[in-house]
């Protein structure tokens, strides 16, 4: 039975994705050795890493405007810290907006290293929403902000205009949407969302805004040290990176963010519809923050979850239970939901009676 697989991460891959990692791991580019089993300094290699990092640079728009992009390990969850070590200078504030528990998690990490101002948060109302017209103070270092909230369904529609750099965890919505990437000075994100399998991250950054901090930093916690070892600093995450790689290569063989922005609207706005127009279900986050990468709903009455459950697996949909934190459910859709998996879960909320 086709699976239609709705996981928050790590999350649905393009099938021929999947096939050409699996020829990868027992021959790869007709070595007749696994990518597995090669040096991540043999030629073959140094090229995926390279072009990854190429394809990357290219869906955002970002080529020849002093980006890197580097692929390290720790998740998004390190890159709390990192961006706080090399972005923060020593006595100096960052300013960060509260949108959900990633946002905490980035806010708890800065804090370790010096002043945090949380410029507005969510939090009264369980996140479901995002915070407008707060103050980001002249003299922060930074701003922080978290672009898609996985657990709440809740997405930034617009960035605020902000004086200083702009630093964003796109962890579950990068090479979503078109943006104007080039607004942000730091961009970070873990594969395994919407861009590859667990095992690595993604940072983008601008390398003018590197080495202010005054802050002897930890070689691995330093951005200038992977800059220069393009990535290669230690031994990469050789799978992850590969199909990260194939990933990439088959967003811009679609036609890129700007293709694949229109199939996700597709998606989100019949799921949504469903949700606004099915008297039985009712959608956790803000209209107008709604996510289209992570979908929140409730049944309205607990007496028929054993009924739509049951109808929901058995249409082979996977993966909607809501977070533990939000409860309710949640559907994932990331670039390589087909829409047609959507239509399968809105066919099983019309039979719920
Ligand atoms: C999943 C997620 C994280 C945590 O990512 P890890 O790679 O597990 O550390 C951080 N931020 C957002 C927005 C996420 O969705």
């Amino acid at each position: 039975m086709k699976m239609h697989n709705f996981n928050a991460g790590p999350s649905v891959l393009p099938q021929e994705v999947l096939k050409k990692a699996s020829e990868a791991v027992l021959n790869f580019n007709n070595s007749n050795l696994s990518l597995l089993e090669i040096s991540h300094r043999s030629a073959d290699f140094v090229a995926v890493m390279e072009n990854t990092r190429q394809l990357v640079l290219e869906l955002l728009g970002l080529e020849g405007k002093g980006y890197q992009a580097l692929f390290l390990q720790g998740g998004a969850s390190l890159e709390f810290l990192m961006c706080a070590y090399n972005l923060l200078p020593i006595n100096g504030k960052a300013a960060y907006l509260d949108t959900g528990v990633w946002s905490s998690g980035a806010i708890k990490e800065a804090k370790l290293l010096g002043e945090v101002i949380v410029v507005a948060s969510s939090k009264d109302k369980t996140y479901h929403y995002i915070p407008k017209n707060y103050n980001i103070p002249a003299d922060a270092a930074y701003f922080h902000c978290t672009s898609n909230n996985t657990i709440y369904g809740t997405q930034i529609k617009s960035f605020p205009k902000v004086n200083t750099l702009m630093v964003c965890d796109m962890s579950s919505d990068i090479f979503s949407r078109q943006l104007d990437f080039s607004k942000f000075d730091m961009i970070y994100a873990g594969a395994q969302k919407n861009m590859g399998p667990a095992g690595t991250t993604l940072v983008v950054v601008n390398e003018r805004i590197l080495g202010k901090t005054g802050r002897t930093i930890p070689s691995m916690l330093d951005y200038q040290t992977h800059i220069a070892k393009d990535s290669m600093y230690n031994t990469p995450t050789v799978f992850a990176v590969y199909v990260s790689m194939l990933t990439l290569q088959w967003l811009k063989d679609l036609g890129g963010i700007a293709a694949i922005e229109k199939i996700n609207n597709a998606k989100a706005a019949l799921l949504y519809a469903e949700i606004d127009n099915n008297p039985n279900f009712e959608g956790l986050a803000s209209k107008e923050d709604r996510s289209n990468m992570n979908v929140t709903f409730i049944l309205k009455d607990d007496t028929k979850k054993e009924a739509f459950d049951a109808l929901w697996k058995a249409a082979g949909i996977v993966g909607i239970k809501g977070h533990r934190s939000a409860g309710g459910y949640r559907a994932s859709m990331y670039n390589a939901l087909a829409l047609e998996s959507v239509q399968a879960l809105v066919n099983v909320m019309k039979q719920v009676k």
